[in-house]
């Protein structure tokens, strides 16, 4: 699955053929039957990739951001509390959102690279009454994996609602939904489900839905789980135009990841993170992310002396290869590397190579072949 130009940046992610050709199928109505089976099909195949028996999945049009909006005001009463664990840009999108929508909260930020200490989340708790507790699995911006299963081991058993955002992780990291106690996972399409953007994804559980039945209403309309329960129950029926070809790839997306098999999709994604890192540091591209909390769907690499974001990240995609910049305190002294989805070992390969010829352009001397011999040791999954 490769194209001229990859683009192997945290999301989106290159889009397999099988599923740009559902993408590409004619846009047919919301109600013709067809569709309507591929939607229902969509939520149960996402229900299950997340290891769920029986929470409600809910997919409409948007994106990421709607989903965090959804799981978060669907499950907060006026004036209850939110405990926001931060490793990252899109953590700390939690307390924006919390303060767009007057939320009181409490932000706990790791240092950038790091993942929150579990036992601060225990002093949180012992300490402070909160109603939800947000948990970043990956953020996108650190390529940091917080240790979002001994989070919830924590948080079991108590009342504090767990959000779990798997935007950077879902599809590509495990995440079981019913054993770790989640009550609302959120997601996305674009990134290790390898469909394209266009989609806000969650799964609410029977807590988070009782929570929502509770509420006599809640800031919103668009993002208001009631309105949508009647249309993920019955894709058929009409509230707001579905994204009608964007769920046609992602029920695609979902077909792909059922036929790879979820331990093997894990295993091929921690394969690529391995090799990528193996090769990464051959040609001296040093890791950002603190060695026990790197994840394997991104990595952020540091810039070696001398070697200008702008005008590496250009030779790059000269050779083929788009990688992203990097957001906030780091920006301009580290690049991104998405190595999620239907990829495999060709893009991990062209991906080393281009970094090689990249470095050499910016004036660093890098032996040919030295990421890739490094990485190949690693690439069997
Ligand atoms: N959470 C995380 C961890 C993300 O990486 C992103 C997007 N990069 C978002 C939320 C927001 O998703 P979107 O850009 O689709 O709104």
């Amino acid at each position: 699955m490769i194209d001229s130009l990859i683009t192997m940046i945290p999301g989106p992610t290159p889009v397999h053929p099988r599923i740009l050709a559902r993408l590409a199928e004619p846009t047919v109505s919301h109600l013709f039957p067809a569709f309507v089976t591929a939607y229902r099909q969509t939520l149960d195949n996402f229900r299950a990739l997340m290891r769920s028996a029986s929470a409600q999945p809910v997919i409409v049009g948007g994106g990421g951001t709607l989903a965090m909006e959804m799981a978060v005001i669907n499950i907060l009463a006026p004036g209850e509390k939110l405990l926001i664990l931060s490793q990252g840009y899109f953590g700390d999108r939690f307390s924006a959102l919390a303060e767009s929508f007057g939320i009181p909260f409490d932000l706990v930020q790791a240092p950038w690279g790091q993942a929150v200490d579990p036992a601060e989340l225990e002093r949180r708790i012992g300490s402070t009454r909160y109603a939800a507790v947000t948990i970043t699995h990956v953020d996108t911006s650190t390529g940091t994996c917080a240790p979002a299963e001994e989070y919830c081991r924590i948080l079991r058993g108590r009342d504090e609602l767990v959000i779990l955002d798997g935007v950077c992780a879902s599809g590509g990291i495990d995440e079981r939904f019913d054993e770790w106690g989640v009550d609302v996972l959120l997601t996305a399409p674009q990134k290790a489900f390898g469909a394209p953007p266009g989609l806000a994804m969650c799964l609410f559980g029977a807590r988070a839905l009782a929570k929502r039945r509770a509420l006599p209403r809640v800031p919103g309309y668009y993002a208001d789980l009631l309105r949508w329960l009647p249309i993920m129950e019955n894709p058929g029926a009409y509230y707001s135009t579905p994204a009608v070809n964007e769920i046609l790839a992602l029920h695609e997306a979902t077909l792909i990841m059922m036929e790879e098999g979820l331990e093997r999709r894990f295993a091929r994604h921690r394969a690529i993170g391995r090799a990528m890192r193996a090769g990464f540091a051959a040609i001296g591209l040093e890791q950002f992310t603190a060695p026990d909390c790197r994840a394997d769907t991104l990595s952020v690499l540091k810039y070696p002396a001398g070697v200008a974001d702008a005008e590496f990240r250009a030779a790059m995609a000269a050779a083929g290869v788009t990688v992203a910049g990097c957001l906030g305190p780091i920006a301009g002294q580290a690049f991104r590397v998405g190595h999620m989805g239907n990829i495999g070992i060709e893009e991990v390969t062209r991906t080393l190579r281009a970094a090689e010829s990249s470095l050499r352009s910016c004036g660093r001397q890098i032996e040919d072949g030295a990421a890739i011999a490094a990485a190949a040791a690693e690439m069997t999954w």
